[in-house]
């Protein structure tokens, strides 16, 4: 048995099966867009860690800052206070949206979403919560409630949060309504008002929480026109606006957030994942007025703000800014795009190719439109043997995330996107 087998085994032996692991590869070493397995094969991931390593696996700069703060001190606990940790929030602020200008650190994208929740409960006085159907936002009994992306993630659950309501989603591929973009009567917004008639009054909403880019439920960026309506609509109610920026953040749509690109501010925002290029760090930010009225007390973390994260944060936040890689990553996106883009033309398995900046979404359908999960598989599986690392998402795993890091070559784009090419038009 060889080293990554013997690996594999003591996973199953002493792992709960409930723990998914997308493939079987023990990985030795990570180094940027690399990764090199106990078995010698070195892989292109261009699966970013689950959308974390935008500046890719182990920059050295990073690594330099992580190693400066093991030698001082590795955890505070909120017992001290701490220079990194407090550089680490001014610094984070610096590049949120402005107004976003509070914040309260924690570990996981699900802990953040969970702090947000708390949040616009507490400063809103309101019990309710409205979430767009597929969204994602983690396992946490609260973060689960407001998720959709699957029943399976709900199953066996119940009861979840009382006063969480799902509205429709606007995702155009697959529109709840059957329209097509040049016909959309904004019925998904519609849903929302007939919520807010039928079943909750906004006056008992404390929040509405949305991936201003859907993730895990498919990659599918929210039309600009539903988003500022939304906006619109909380401002009308007094409702907080959330988004959840979790998986669309800190560069990875070419943009610092996702609300910078469509020019839309929410009131609340979580970030995790590409914030700490790995190392466990989340936030829940928000307007001076919100965070001003969580009370002390109303919240609170052991771990959340580790400084070892913070200087990594900080090193990731340099090393974007430095090496240019929102600008730079835009010029990869538009490369990639029009590639893929070629090939759906090419190929009818491929229904849609969609994204903001390098969050790229390529969705497979069969001959009659219906996802085409086999497709993904045996595409991924192709990848997989040729040495790059892709990743999957959807309700039934029938889309293909492109997510390279953001200082991926153009060289290494383009060896990647050639294999992906070459598996589409060999298999399907
Ligand atoms: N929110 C979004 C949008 C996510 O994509 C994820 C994870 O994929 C989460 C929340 C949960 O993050 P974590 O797995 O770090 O708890």
């Amino acid at each position: 048995m060889d080293e990554q087998d013997r690996i594999i085994k003591i996973y199953e032996n002493c792992f709960t099966p409930a723990l998914h692991i997308y493939w079987p590869i023990a990985i030795k070493r990570g180094d940027r867009v690399y990764v090199e397995a106990t078995n010698g094969k070195r892989y292109l991931d261009f699966s970013s860690g689950l959308a974390v390593l935008n500046i890719g696996h182990s920059h050295p700069r990073v690594m330099e800052a992580v190693r400066l703060q093991l030698e001082k001190y590795v955890h505070t606990g909120g017992v001290y206070y701490s220079e990194i940790v407090a550089s680490a929030a001014e610094r984070l602020i610096s590049v949120t949206p402005p107004g976003l200008d509070m914040l309260f650190f924690s570990n996981s994208g699900a802990e953040a979403v969970e702090g947000a929740l708390k949040l616009a409960r507490f400063v809103s006085g309101r019990p309710g919560f409205i979430s767009f159907t597929g969204g994602f936002h983690g396992r946490t009994l609260g973060a689960v409630s407001i998720t959709t992306s699957s029943s399976k993630y709900r199953n066996r659950y119940h009861p979840l949060l009382p006063a969480v309501y799902h509205s429709l989603s606007p995702y155009c591929f697959r529109c709840p309504s059957g329209r097509k973009p040049e016909t959309c009567g904004s019925e998904c917004f519609d849903n929302l008002k007939d919520m807010l008639k039928q079943q909750i009054s906004p006056e008992e909403v404390a929040a509405c929480i949305i991936e201003p880019v859907l993730g895990e439920g498919g990659y599918s960026p929210v039309p600009h026109s539903f988003l500022q309506k939304l906006r619109n609509l909380c401002d009308k109610h007094g409702i907080l606006l959330i988004f959840d920026e979790v998986q669309s953040g800190m560069g990875r749509t070419s943009n610092w957030f996702a609300a910078d690109h469509y020019g839309i501010t929410p009131d609340i925002m979580t970030v995790a994942k590409g914030i700490a290029s790995g190392f466990p760090l989340s936030a829940v930010v928000a307007t001076r007025k919100i965070m001003e009225r969580w009370l002390p007390g109303a919240h609170g973390t052991t771990f959340g703000g580790n400084p070892v994260s913070c200087a990594a944060s900080l090193a990731t936040i340099a090393v974007i800014e430095e090496e240019k890689l929102l600008e730079k990553s835009r010029l990869l996106a538009d490369r990639a795009m029009e590639r893929l883009k070629r090939l759906a033309r090419l190929n009818p398995s491929i229904g849609d190719v969609r994204g903001i900046g390098l969050m790229i979404g390529i969705e497979f359908i069969t001959k009659t439109g219906a996802p085409y999960r086999e497709a993904v598989q045996k595409v991924l599986d192709y990848c997989l043997g040729k040495g790059l690392i892709l990743i999957n998402c959807g309700s039934e795993r029938h889309i293909i995330r492109f997510i390279p890091p953001l200082n991926t070559t153009e060289a290494e784009l383009d060896t990647a996107l050639a294999i992906l090419e070459e598996g589409v038009t060999t298999l399907l």
